[in-house]
């Protein structure tokens, strides 16, 4: 399905295989070329959606000269690799997000590093498992892909006649970029934010004093004031109140910790523990180990604010109110 939101920028919408049943990539001629925000996920779909994309533009693969990542999750660069490969387009992506993309290519080691996290913070045994065969399946819906050039943050393009801005949008991932037209004061706003739901924070293994929760509030707010008229997310309807949006967020992560500390009023608690009593005790087994990222996040914040202590008994992490 393609949607024209500008003169010569279109949004596309993919199918995917997941509980969100779809993402927008982006697509805009200049020059007579194509430049590509995002790809889809690997699976046949993503590929002849966007070939029926380009055909109705009068373009094929080929064409494609640029593409443009936001970050780096599978439903966002899965198939950059094979468009790479078919069209020599030169990719895109913030330094940072190579880096996590490389961390994750070491397979072995990410499934220790989440083992042992997931044990410590009292993830059970059988959600683990489930996580564990989800890795080795979500690491064969990305074909690898070079990194071209870095994408920096508040940089400038120039794509025909048009602007394009990369606003820094981290925390859903520590690299993660918006693209901005200003003139046209258009926000692709990859997973940064999203009209229905709030994209998932999770810690990096490889770098455990990276601050997700932090990172993403303040990027937040440091995006709160662009004068955007209206935002495309990557998953979900376009919008126009962004300022709305960003403090409904903030509202959102504010009562969360507040929950937070009210659950840890009595004994001592694992980070899953705490994450049943905001998220439920009866999620699915993949959906226990989001719970537990989210809420464990919000226990760092807290922690680095002094109003909550942890320590280790027994091979596990026990948090309670300071
Ligand atoms: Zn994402």
């Amino acid at each position: 399905m393609i949607d024209q939101i500008l003169p010569d920028l279109y949004r596309i919408t993919l199918p995917m295989p997941f509980r969100l049943r779809h993402v927008h990539i982006h697509l805009l001629v200049h020059n007579g070329k194509v430049a590509l925000f995002d790809r889809g996920i690997n699976i046949p779909e993503s590929f002849r959606v966007i070939d029926e994309a380009l055909a109705t533009l009068g373009k094929t693969t080929g064409d494609i000269d640029q593409v443009f990542l936001t970050h780096f999750h599978p439903d966002h660069c899965g198939i950059a690799g094979e468009i790479q490969k078919r069209s020599g387009a030169v990719v895109r992506l913030s330094a940072m997000d190579e880096r996590h993309l490389q961390n994750n290519n070491r397979l072995e080691d990410l499934v220790e590093r989440t083992r042992d996290f997931c044990l410590r913070q009292g993830l059970p045994q059988k959600a683990l498992d489930t996580l564990i065969k989800h890795m080795a399946v979500f690491r064969k819906a990305t074909i690898p892909f070079r990194v071209d050039c870095h994408l920096k943050p508040y940089g400038r393009h120039t794509l025909g006649d048009r602007i394009l801005e990369t606003i820094p949008a981290t925390g859903h991932t520590s690299g993660q970029m918006c693209f901005y037209f200003p003139e046209e004061r258009v926000l692709l706003a990859g997973d940064h934010i999203l009209p229905e739901i709030t994209p998932n924070l999770s810690p990096d293994l490889f770098q455990l004093d990276y601050r997700p929760l932090r990172s993403f509030l303040h990027s937040l707010e440091s995006i709160r004031d662009l004068p955007v008229r209206m935002v495309y997310p990557a998953h979900g309807d376009p919008f126009s109140e962004l300022k709305k949006r960003v403090d409904e967020i903030k509202d959102h992560h504010a009562e969360r910790k507040w929950l937070i500390v009210e659950a840890l009023q009595g004994k001592g608690k694992t980070a899953f523990e705490v994450s049943a009593d905001i998220f439920g005790a009866d999620l699915p087994d993949f959906d226990q180990f989001l719970a537990l990222n989210e809420t464990y996040v919000h226990l760092v914040d807290l922690m680095d604010n002094g109003i909550v202590r942890s320590k280790e008994q027994d091979g596990h992490v026990l948090y309670r109110a300071a």
